[in-house]
């Protein structure tokens, strides 16, 4: 089961303590993780094995929303941050889009994102 991992700067520390937290579920053989450039480096960093794609601002939300829609990526854990804007905010509203458009499970809190994981604990 391929899930996505998507944290916005503001969000940043927020998501790296949650893949600590549930690190057991995302060493499960059956996940496979993928993420945004930046982010990605930093879930790397906690040990969890992760297939990078670009920088958010750089493409890397569309192409997620690509795998979504290709029905390769099965969830989506978006750390998104309320308080800040982006420029990419077009690809953000596609990606949320593109996920109830194909009914697959996205997370935008952290509370979400921990009800999904559980939801998939083995
Ligand atoms: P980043 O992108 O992981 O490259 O920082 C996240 C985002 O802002 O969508």
């Amino acid at each position: 089961m391929e899930i996505a991992i998507i944290a916005h700067d503001g969000k940043k520390a927020d998501m790296v303590q949650f893949l600590n937290k549930n690190i057991d579920i995302l060493h499960q053989e059956n996940i496979k993780i993928i993420a945004t450039g930046t982010k990605g480096s930093k879930a790397e960093a906690t040990g969890i094995k992760v297939k990078k794609l670009l920088s958010g601002p750089l493409g890397g939300d569309a192409q997620i929303a690509a795998r979504v829609a290709e029905g390769k990526c099965k969830m989506v854990l978006f750390f998104k941050d309320p308080m800040s804007s982006h420029p990419h905010e077009p690809d953000i509203n596609m990606l949320i889009r593109i996920c109830d458009v194909h009914n697959v499970p996205l997370a935008t809190n952290e509370a979400t994102a921990q009800l999904l994981l559980n939801a998939i604990a083995q």
